[in-house]
């Protein structure tokens, strides 16, 4: 089968990257997985956070611009990075979080048991209780007790004005299953392993427009298991008359990319052959990689990088 396995990774923008280290490592204890640069722009960092290896499912990743505005959420737009945690760690995160003099709301309904957040730059973060997570292991290592550890991610949510178009292409073309609809809100789900996701699509009134900025959430990349899966991909995207890009090789995973009807960069990524391609599991994150096509010019481009130490 051919089918979407869930998220891989989301891509997002950042300010300061120091700042971002920290919040995303001693706040929300993720394992900094790799130090690398944007492969398109190497002037600017590429942060990945996620498990204990970053397995695709967990990957939550940054280009940090140390000069970037914040911006504000318009239609077509990814607004929120829902993660999941077990329900018996939802009052340890609402004491962390107020012991670490983090702001945040509670949600719980018929619907969900959330606790809201923003990190420095203002991208909004969902902590959702979700049992199904109860069946991952939680990193040991990380600033978070193994048991209460942010265990992958839940799914997404993408805000629209009209989300007609992007309904039809999520169930016809990427065959996403539709777990509840309403007027305003639709759930769609996707993969079958305990790294499965889901997609929140969400009606909004918004008079701003989409533009790149520290907070806002770049691109979602799905998961496939490997280069045929892809390639299946590439051709049914194609075929169905969507601009989709060549395969850009990524080091950690090989990626095509393309817009979805209501504007959202989404992006295909391969499963492997992941993080510890280029160093070992117990070093990940501590020293800058680059790929191999930049390493004759690792002087000039660590020179323009700011400097980011790691406390780990
Ligand atoms: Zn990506």
């Amino acid at each position: 089968m051919n089918n979407i396995n869930g998220i891989h990774h989301i891509t997002a923008i950042a300010s300061d990257p120091a700042e971002n280290l920290k919040f995303y490592t001693e706040i929300l204890g993720l394992r900094f997985v790799k130090k690398t640069v944007n492969f398109d722009t190497p002037d600017v960092y590429h942060l990945y956070y996620g498990d204990s290896e970053g397995r695709p499912g967990t990957a939550l990743t940054f280009f940090p611009f140390p000069d970037a505005a914040r911006g504000s959420i318009s239609s077509g737009e990814a607004s929120t990075v829902i993660f999941s945690i077990v329900p018996g760690s939802f009052n340890f995160w609402i004491e962390r979080l107020a012991g670490l003099a983090v702001n945040f709301n509670i949600v719980e309904n018929e619907e969900k048991r959330a606790i809201q957040l923003s990190d420095p730059d203002g991208l909004r973060l969902e902590l959702r209780s979700d049992p199904d997570s109860e069946a991952i292991p939680g990193w040991r290592g990380g600033a978070v007790n193994p048991e209460h550890t942010i265990r992958k991610f839940y799914g997404v949510k993408l805000f629209y004005s009209d989300f007609a178009a992007t309904e039809s292409f999520l169930s016809e073309i990427m065959n996403f299953r539709k777990i509840s609809g309403s007027a305003g809100k639709l759930v769609f789900g996707s993969g079958e392993d305990e790294y499965r996701s889901v997609i929140e699509l969400e009606k909004i009134q918004t008079s701003g427009r989409k533009r790149s900025s520290a907070g806002s959430i770049h691109h979602i990349a799905f998961r496939v298991s490997g280069d045929d899966e892809q390639l299946f991909w590439q051709n049914r995207l194609r075929e169905e008359g969507y601009g989709v890009t060549g395969i850009a090789e990524r080091c950690y995973f090989r990626s095509i990319y393309f817009r979805e009807p209501g504007g959202v960069l989404f992006e295909i990524a391969t499963d492997g052959p992941g993080f510890t391609v280029d160093e070992d599991l117990e070093n990940l994150g501590s020293a800058l990689k680059l790929p191999p096509w930049y390493e004759s010019n690792r002087e000039a481009i660590e020179a323009r990088l700011p400097e980011l130490k790691i406390s780990n």
